[in-house]
């Protein structure tokens, strides 16, 4: 069965001071806690800081985005490389702020996640739709465009390697990202039940494995609600993230839906008494 999986997305948050404190406290908090993998992805530049926090923890830690070049004269620019160094576990690719942001097109999304595969990092690949896209009833199109590169697009070499390293797709409608309003479960359910049919269409195995994670305002009031659907198999918490009790209950509730989702597959599969 699959885990669950909650990341935070710090965004351009924190300081040394602050971090160390919200760090100790998931740590401490989280040590336990069954059925959820936990992870943080920070700013580049706290990633020293947070391997030095987390490497004797549960907690894994990531970065938010890494560059589509490898080497070269790219001022500014940080290589998948350059992350895996600090002990990184995932990355981040193809946020919507950075698709907003910066432009960035799914081709170069696809070139930041192939990237991150070959340094050995698990990429958390971003899609989504607008409002105005959802209102004009193409929310399926432009996700099933974005997934188009992941699922058809990576060769086979690459292909396996998402599969190894267990790529994680995180579903962010645009219009629920740190607005306070979210998809419902029955939306969000039904974009998870479509992105995992994809998959499928290339690898039956990996669409039953692989995790697909929500994100868009979710918190602790949202959490159970949506994380209770059969294919919703985690979040990335943005503004959620940056408070402990607000990340820390959100993975408590995740290890609660797991552990229900557990109780049904087991009376599902326990086989039927004749009297
Ligand atoms: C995000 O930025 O990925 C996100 C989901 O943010 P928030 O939780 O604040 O909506």
């Amino acid at each position: 069965m699959r885990k669950k999986l909650v990341i935070g997305n710090w965004k351009l948050h924190g300081s040394l001071l602050e971090n160390q404190a919200l760090l100790n406290r998931l740590k401490q908090e989280l040590h336990d806690i069954e059925g959820v993998d936990a992870a943080v992805c920070l700013p580049y530049v706290y990633l020293y800081q947070a391997q030095a926090a987390l490497q004797d923890s549960t907690i894994a830690w990531g970065a938010q985005n890494v560059s589509q070049f490898t080497e070269g004269a790219y001022t500014s620019c940080i290589s998948a490389q350059m992350v895996a160094e600090f002990g990184c576990t995932y990355t981040i690719v193809g946020h919507s702020e950075r698709r907003a942001l910066k432009l960035e097109s799914n081709q170069v999304a696809t070139k930041r996640l192939l990237n991150a595969l070959h340094a050995g990092l698990t990429p958390i690949f971003c899609v989504g739709e607008t409002l105005d896209e959802r209102d004009g009833g193409m929310a399926e199109l432009i996700v099933r465009n974005q997934m188009l590169n992941v699922v058809y697009g990576l060769d086979s070499q690459a292909f396996a390697l998402a599969k190894k390293l267990n790529m994680v797709i995180a579903y962010e409608p645009v219009w629920a990202i740190g607005t306070g309003e979210h998809a419902s479960p029955e939306q969000a359910q039904r974009m998870h039940a479509f992105i995992r049919m994809m998959i499928a269409e290339r690898d039956r195995e990996f669409s039953e494995q692989i995790r697909i994670v929500y994100g868009g305002s979710m918190a602790p009031q949202n959490a159970e609600s949506l994380l209770s659907m059969p294919d919703i198999d985690g979040g990335l918490l943005g503004r959620a993230a940056l408070v402990a009790e607000d990340f820390i209950d959100t993975c408590r509730i995740a290890s609660h839906c797991w552990q229900q989702q557990r109780q049904l597959h087991a009376q599902a599969a326990a086989p039927a008494v004749i009297v």
